[in-house]
């Protein structure tokens, strides 16, 4: 499906008037081991609109029921358990489900969770935690009492610089006045935000292994908690991916600490540039997230992800929110910010010539990002797709294919020349494929000079007369869905 048409289903869901069922289910029982969490029980128009956004979602009692034990035995990876919650809350809300269905998952959750004896207060107020050192399983275990207090501190500073920059404190469970955060052995897990109207739950396991984990996690965790106060997952009608959910918390991680728990979020664009912004990134959209920061930040100071998060809490819809900052942000000339498209095919240039995190001033956004060992993390360029050294005389082709808001880079240097060449380079896109084609020259290692043929024809065909000692690159991004072409590259 054309990811505009996404947004186009998304933009008439908000249009139907939907209510929001406000009653909630609390888990007494899990109350009384220092656990305190609601389900929001979903109406049927609710229920249904979840169970067609997601074919996963279990939808009986037995489902339900496996789900959680897969989650639980850890049959589930993932860095942050976000959608894996996510997913078992939302289906706890079933209207289908008794109340003494609800009571069976509680008791499944109840056998395997331990009770968190020991507490400690943040002396700012915001947060509540608990933690034990006394459960029969030693992983749930923390024995320095000044793990949590750290954590608590990590916790309160970056909730100071959210409520600072965003002018928005994260999301505080209805009824509480402090977020609480749980500590208890999470198997794949490093941390858990969901439900809303439940604490932030961390791997004491990890958390004890993994010294250099605990500030990003507890950053990451906490920007959960804001995307709530902004709709996500609190406003049933607003739309949701992993790309916005976990991109913009891993950048979070970076703006709140300057650190990342895990290298990859930073490095996996550089080491494979082909995966689909929305439709496959995750953690790993971050630098993405930075770039979007850095070039439209025109003022000192100014973050665009405080505009995109305004527009998203007032529309619900992400990628049409990610689009209107981009255009309105953007100097009105440039080509570059007239979609999300060709500000992504930007993108695609500025990381491969590692200018991603430059803003219009000059300036570096983010200049040391640590890793989970406290080494700085400095990904260098893109890999290439395909490369050739050509003599005059000689071509190559190759066929290849780009995802929708992926990027490929490709690059040909004339080789032996002792006077100027004609380069050609002959793309051939499939019918129903939409790219957009850059060409980036460079001598010497220095760039000399970019073109952006924007609004080109998919079919495109590039010349130019070059200096011995010229390399040329061809960098093809995919917009809407991407697709199929073949390239010829010259020298004549
Ligand atoms: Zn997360």
């Amino acid at each position: 499906m054309k990811r505009h048409m996404f947004a186009l289903l998304a933009a008439l869901a908000l249009f139907c008037p939907q209510g929001r069922s406000e009653e909630t289910i609390p888990l007494r029982r899990l109350e009384k081991k220092g656990y305190h969490l609601a389900v929001r029980r979903l109406d049927d128009q609710a229920w249904n609109r979840e169970t067609a956004a997601d074919p996963a979602l279990p939808r009986t009692l037995a489902e339900l029921r496996a789900y959680r034990r897969r989650i639980a035995t850890g049959g589930v990876h993932e860095e942050c358990a976000e959608d894996a919650y996510g997913r078992l809350y939302v289906a706890l809300g079933n209207p289908r489900l008794s109340d003494a269905d609800v009571g069976q998952i509680e008791a499944d959750l109840d056998g395997e969770l331990p009770a968190l004896e020991s507490s400690y207060e943040t002396p700012e107020g915001h947060f509540l935690l608990r933690w034990t050192n006394q459960s029969a399983k030693t992983s749930d275990n923390i024995a320095d009492p000044a793990i949590v207090e750290n954590t608590g501190a990590y916790l309160e500073a970056a909730w100071t610089k959210y409520v600072a920059k965003f002018a928005k404190e994260p999301y505080v469970p209805a009824g509480k006045t402090k977020i609480e955060i749980v500590f208890f052995d999470i198997p794949g897990f490093l941390g858990v935000a969901s439900p809303p109207d439940g604490p932030i739950q961390f791997n004491s396991a990890q958390w004890v292994a993994k010294p250099g984990i605990r500030k990003p996690t507890s950053s990451h965790e906490l920007f959960h908690k804001l995307q709530y106060a902004f709709g996500y997952k609190t406003n049933p009608l607003a739309e949701s991916g992993k790309w916005f959910s976990e991109g913009t918390a891993s950048w979070a991680e970076v703006f709140a600490t300057g650190s990342v728990s895990k290298a990859g979020k930073v490095t996996d664009l550089f080491d494979v540039s082909d995966i689909g912004l929305i439709e496959k990134t995750s953690y790993n959209s971050l630098p993405f997230w930075i770039f979007f920061e850095s070039r439209l930040q025109t003022v000192p100071g100014y973050c665009a992800m405080v505009t995109f998060l305004q527009k998203y809490e007032a529309t619900g819809k992400l990628e049409a929110s990610l689009t209107e900052t981009i255009v309105e942000d953007g100097p009105a000339q440039s080509v570059y910010f007239s979609d999300l498209d060709d500000f992504f095919a930007l993108f695609a240039r500025e990381r491969f010539r590692g200018a991603w995190r430059t803003t219009p001033s000059g300036a570096k956004l983010y200049p040391v990002i640590l890793g989970p060992d406290g080494k700085p993390i400095d990904p260098k360029g893109t890999g290439l797709d395909q490369y050739f050294s050509l003599s005059k005389g000689q071509s190559a082709s190759f066929a290849e294919s780009v995802s929708a808001l992926g990027a490929d880079h490709h690059r040909v240097i004339p080789s032996g020349l002792t006077a100027p060449a004609k380069v050609v380079i002959q793309v051939d896109a499939a019918p129903e494929a939409s790219l957009a084609y850059m060409i980036v020259w460079m001598k010497d290692g220095k760039y000399v000079k970019f073109v952006y043929p924007g609004g080109a024809a998919n079919d495109y065909t590039y010349q130019a007369t070059v200096e011995p000692g010229t390399w040329v690159f061809l960098i093809v991004s995919g917009r809407e869905e991407g697709g199929n072409y073949s390239v010829t590259m010259k020298v004549e």
